[in-house]
């Protein structure tokens, strides 16, 4: 595109980041030379890995646009939260975006090519790229309405009181995502019992939803399991949606879900996939995400046509999965681990500190770091601690469940700082551990 680009390919192919490469699993030789080029992409300070060779850094292209218009950066040591952006995409996702966004096509084409592609990748009958997996689980009613009614497209939402349009929800796994099922015109059957349950299907039935982490441990006490209540609506005849938006890693669950029957599951493109934030999967059976497709852009006359996926979210988003499928969960829970062990060991001088490592078990299932100390002996509290890594340049952003209670399988309290440190770009575990041994001993 320009000189500088064509450098930072060159730069990327030196460090071994070709996009035809290998597709060997991630050693951590190949994780050093992604740091690298994504340090070069990034523009980050030079990162010498133990076994690494040193980084050439490669000034970034184009022009600062968060810093023209004023927006302070963040070091994200959250993890993949909507507000703060959710994940950077890896440099081969960016270059093919890049590449893409060159050449205009046939919008539909690339839809249909795009959800063939990922269906065979993904291991089921169906795919389509969405707007996220909000977008996701909209046109998931929406497919499940149409396909129940035989209807037209253009129907929803404002017909759908007329015609079949209910879902089955556990009232524990209730949510503000239930907002994207009532916008295809559906309302929600709420049930708390199996027998419940059971009673709840009738002529109008068209969709059950479930909402995977309510599944966890410390979560909403759901009295009906995965499996059970996927069991009962097939009974019923009726297709089951399973919003597992935020439950990758394990890379597998990307076709767990769909194999064990879910008819549809969606996945958010931005959160673990690291594709575009706008971007999502919705994946299952063909004839529903053929459905799914014929409610959203480009027709007009449709409850999706707001949800629009550009050509340059939906390469972006199959590059997303291309470049996952070429990553190991191992591999890169041993990086977050060596991440986590560099924050704790730069506060673990810091009087009454104390640190562990927990992997929730469903959604942002990597390890997160915990931090728990005495204020009383710190000399500084929680907020304090939060809001001066805030005053920062950059701003480090800890995880939201910081010094609140146990929440999302993250036993946090209030004398306790959770880091997430898989968002962490090369280099920024160190600059983490600096800044809070600095604000923790730090005199008020
Ligand atoms: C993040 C999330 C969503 C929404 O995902 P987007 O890709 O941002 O639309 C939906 N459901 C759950 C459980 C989530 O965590």
């Amino acid at each position: 595109m320009t000189n500088g680009s064509i450098r930072l390919n060159k730069q990327a192919e030196v460090n071994g980041m070709s996009s035809n490469g290998s597709s060997s699993r991630l050693s951590r030789r190949s994780f050093l030379r992604w740091s690298q080029s994504a340090m070069a992409m990034f523009g980050a300070a030079p990162f010498i890995g133990s076994k690494a060779e040193a980084a050439v850094p490669t000034a970034p292209v184009g022009e600062d646009y968060y810093d023209k218009l004023g927006v302070t950066k963040i070091i994200n040591a959250a993890g993949t939260y909507t507000t703060l952006t959710a994940a950077c995409m890896p440099p081969q996702v960016i270059r093919a975006v890049e590449r893409a966004a060159l050449h205009p096509v046939y919008l539909h084409d690339l839809q249909v090519a795009s959800g063939e592609y990922l269906a065979k990748k993904l291991r089921c009958e169906g795919a389509l790229v969405t707007s996220g997996a909000s977008g996701a689980i909209t046109l998931a009613t929406a497919a499940c309405i149409t396909s129940a009614n035989g209807s037209k497209p253009g129907e929803l939402p404002q017909n759908a009181g007329s015609l079949k349009n209910e879902v089955i929800v556990q009232k524990a796994h209730r949510y503000s995502y239930d907002h994207a099922m009532m916008l295809s015109g559906a309302v929600i059957r709420e049930v708390v019992t199996l027998d419940d349950y059971k009673n709840a299907f009738n002529e109008k039935t068209v969709m059950t939803n479930f909402f995977n982490a309510a599944e966890e441990e410390d979560g909403p006490q759901a009295q009906i399991g995965r499996e059970q209540w996927l069991e009962i609506a097939h009974q019923h005849n009726v297709p089951c949606h399973l919003d597992a938006a935020a439950d990758m890693p394990p890379i597998e669950n990307l076709w767990k879900y769909t194999q064990m029957g879910f008819d549809l599951v969606c996945f958010s493109g931005g959160k673990g996939i690291r594709g575009p934030q706008n971007a999502g999967l919705l994946l299952g059976k063909k004839h529903l995400t053929d459905l799914a497709l014929r409610n959203t852009n480009p027709n007009g006359d449709a409850v999706g046509r707001g949800m629009k996926v550009a050509k340059e979210q939906i390469v972006g988003m199959v590059a997303a999965v291309d470049w996952l499928l070429e990553q190991s969960d191992e591999a890169n829970e041993k990086e977050y681990n060596r991440r986590a062990k560099i924050i704790s060991d730069a506060v673990k001088n810091i009087p009454s500190m104390q640190s562990s490592v927990v992997v929730p078990k469903i959604a942002n299932h990597v390890p997160h770091l915990l931090l728990k100390f005495d204020p009383s002996v710190v000399g500084v509290t929680v907020p304090q601690v939060v809001e001066r890594l805030r005053a920062q340049k950059p701003r480090v952003e800890l995880n939201p469940n910081t010094g609140h209670k146990p929440n999302q399988g993250i036993p946090s309290d209030a004398n306790t700082l959770v880091v997430g440190v898989w968002m962490l770009q090369p280099g920024e575990a160190e600059i983490v551990g600096r800044r809070l041994h600095a604000v923790l001993t730090q005199k008020a």
